[in-house]
């Protein structure tokens, strides 16, 4: 077994793959899994502060972004979608896909959207049904603040649709504060469960926008609305995969357990930025970087194939690389949630020297000493 390091899928605690084995029943039969499946949905409210609904549904991490889309799109809404990331761009085609007409506002992929230079655009252009924005756009390991976009682009009546999958449980996140109508999370990256589930928090006002659609929604399985009524009517749209919900509990029950979680990546990330730094490698993003991953340029003289298979293959850890405009440019630690761990970083370090020493590239020192050094 590699270890997993990556960018998402993270590691599984003992306690998350013990809970998906559990015995099972009938979910769509049982009210007792009824009562389960929403107590479940009220952690999720309670631990990202949500007076709105919440729902998990059968799918990974993209299908909730369809789903937001799908849902709030109709024919000829224009969108503002914020793109300063790969996951930041990839919300057009979504847009698209379902009849929108997606305005992009492109920045600096190395940098956080400026809020001020938001508000001049919206100044002159606000005349948008709802807007996209990426909290941690994973590829690129820039931090977006939705903290402050999201309100500001509610005070100009716009519905905001922000993707936190690889953000949440590892960066603070307040959806009520934040004003998010529509925030998408991921059952794999820092909350720590397998791949397979993702999770939706929806604001009455975005559920009443919703609701009064003059056309039908495009979709069946990408619908939110199918979800809305699941308690009163005691009915999931589709059955549920109630092992996969079972994981997602306990790793909600492991976070909610883990009082200093956003200490522990902030120090362990702060402290992987300044061993690659010192190191003599360059990080891609030049500010806001998000501490769920570290996003390391490949060195001049390297390619990406060489490290992620030097350290997989002799040292047993997976790393990520990346795609799209960053393939070949970057490789990529998930250090989020169950992967935001010493022992684990240590050893991804340790690997890491050992690579960098056998494909003969000379570091300016030990990344694994620096790491321990930063962290006393
Ligand atoms: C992982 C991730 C997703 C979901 O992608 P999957 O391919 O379903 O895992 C969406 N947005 C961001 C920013 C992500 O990091």
């Amino acid at each position: 077994m590699y270890k997993i390091m990556s960018a998402g899928p993270t590691q599984v605690s003992e306690k998350v793959r013990m809970a998906r084995s559990l015995e099972t029943t009938n979910p769509d039969l049982d009210e007792v899994f009824f009562d389960f499946y929403k107590d479940t949905c009220d952690i999720l409210k309670e631990l990202l502060h949500s007076s709105g609904d919440a729902f998990i549904l059968g799918g990974e991490g993209i299908l909730g972004l369809e789903a937001a889309c799908a849902t709030l799109t109709e024919k000829g809404d224009r969108v503002l979608v914020l793109d300063n990331g790969i996951f930041g761009k990839g919300f057009a085609d979504f847009v698209t896909m379902y009849g929108g007409e997606a305005v992009l506002y492109t920045c600096d992929y190395r940098r956080p959207i400026d809020v001020d230079e938001l508000r001049k655009f919206l100044e002159k252009d606000s005349d948008f049904k709802y807007a996209t924005v990426v909290h941690c756009d994973t590829p690129s390991g820039i931090l977006n603040d939705v903290s402050r976009i999201c309100p500001l682009l509610a005070e100009f009546g716009i519905l905001t649709v922000a993707d936190s999958v690889a953000g949440m449980f590892g960066e603070y996140l307040n959806v009520d504060e934040s004003k998010i109508d529509i925030l998408c999370g991921g059952s794999q990256k820092a909350l720590s469960a397998p791949a397979g589930l993702t999770m939706l928090w929806v604001s009455p006002k975005a559920m009443k926008v919703m609701e009064n659609r003059k056309t039908p929604v495009a979709a069946f399985y990408a619908n939110i609305l199918n979800f809305k009524d699941y308690y009163k009517n005691m009915a999931f749209p589709y059955t549920m995969p109630i092992s996969d919900i079972n994981g997602i509990r306990a790793a909600l029950e492991n976070v909610k357990a883990d009082k200093d979680i956003f200490q522990r990546h902030a120090k362990i990330a702060k402290a992987t930025r300044a061993a690659v730094t010192k190191a003599g490698l360059k990080l891609y993003p030049e500010e806001g970087y998000s501490n769920t991953v570290t996003v390391v340029e490949v060195p001049e003289g390297l390619t990406d194939e060489q490290i992620l298979m030097t350290v997989r293959n002799k040292y047993n850890v997976l790393l990520s690389g990346c795609f799209d405009v960053l393939a070949g440019k970057v490789f990529r630690i998930g250090h989020m949630g169950e992967n935001a761990r010493v022992e684990d970083m240590t050893e991804t370090m340790d690997a890491l020297d050992k690579t960098f020493s056998d494909l003969g590239y000379k570091l300016n020192c030990s990344m694994k000493d620096e790491f321990l050094a930063q962290l006393k």
